[in-house]
């Protein structure tokens, strides 16, 4: 497979097409950004890092039934994915109390909740990708109430699927991002899922092993990021 033309460049991955029309080859960056863009700095090695979680994480969902955007990886940062249509809707899902939902709440960062919860977003930059709930998605027309459905359904089952396989780790899946699309009448879980978009931390010590290192300035980032590779390779 031929990597072809830039298609896009977004803050952690370049897009490039192929000599295949329905897929696409996904390059994961060192540089990272936080808090609406107002950090920026590198990671060295992210990239690889995220590339080698995502493809593993991706691997392990589609064993377990749901349909995602990962083919296969290509080269230590480079994946190749579907060609999917995105929906412009970002699904946050949390099973513990941290980052936005403890700031906006002032509640105890570390708290159980009593069943996950769900968060939609809006995926617009300009606007800061504002938080929207389920009837805005849907009256504002961002998706179908049967797609926001479909996606509600698989999130639940990513986040069932992911908390098992990282409990039996030692680890703690505490929140994720996931982004969904469709290509023709089937929808796929797309983009990444990487210490970039979870928060994943030592389920006995609670140490952090995702961006808010690099986020809250905790140190020693690039070394978190390969022992969480490590560990969710075991
Ligand atoms: O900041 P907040 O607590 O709302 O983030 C919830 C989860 O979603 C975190 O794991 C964060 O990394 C992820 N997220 C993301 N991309 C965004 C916003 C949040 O990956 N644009």
């Amino acid at each position: 497979m031929q990597k072809g033309k830039l298609l896009y460049e977004g803050k952690a991955k370049r897009i490039f097409e192929t000599d295949d029309e329905g897929v696409l080859w996904a390059e994961f960056k060192d540089s990272a950004t936080a808090f609406d863009g107002g950090k920026k700095g590198t990671i060295e090695g992210k990239g690889i890092y995220n590339a080698a979680i995502s493809a593993n994480l991706f691997a392990k969902l589609e064993r377990a039934g749901i349909a995602t955007h990962f083919l296969e990886q290509v080269n230590e940062r480079s994946l190749l994915v579907r060609r999917l249509k995105m929906f412009p809707v970002e699904i946050v899902m949390r099973n513990k109390i941290a980052g936005s939902l403890a700031r906006r709440f002032a509640l105890e960062r570390g708290t159980a909740l009593k069943k996950p919860v769900l968060e939609y977003y809006l995926k617009n930059d300009a606007l800061h990708d504002p938080m929207m709930n389920r009837d805005h998605v849907l009256v504002l027309g961002y998706m179908t109430e049967a797609k926001l459905r479909r996606v509600e359904e698989e999130a639940a089952k990513v986040n069932r699927v992911l908390r098992n396989y990282m409990r039996k780790r030692g680890l703690e899946l505490v929140d994720f991002k996931l982004e969904f699309g469709e290509r023709g009448r089937r929808i796929y879980l797309g983009d990444e899922i990487s210490p970039d978009t979870c928060r994943i931390w030592d389920a006995a010590t609670r140490e952090v092993f995702d961006k808010d290192r690099f986020r809250f300035d905790l140190g020693e980032v690039e070394s978190h990021y390969a022992e969480l590779v490590r560990r969710l390779a075991a």
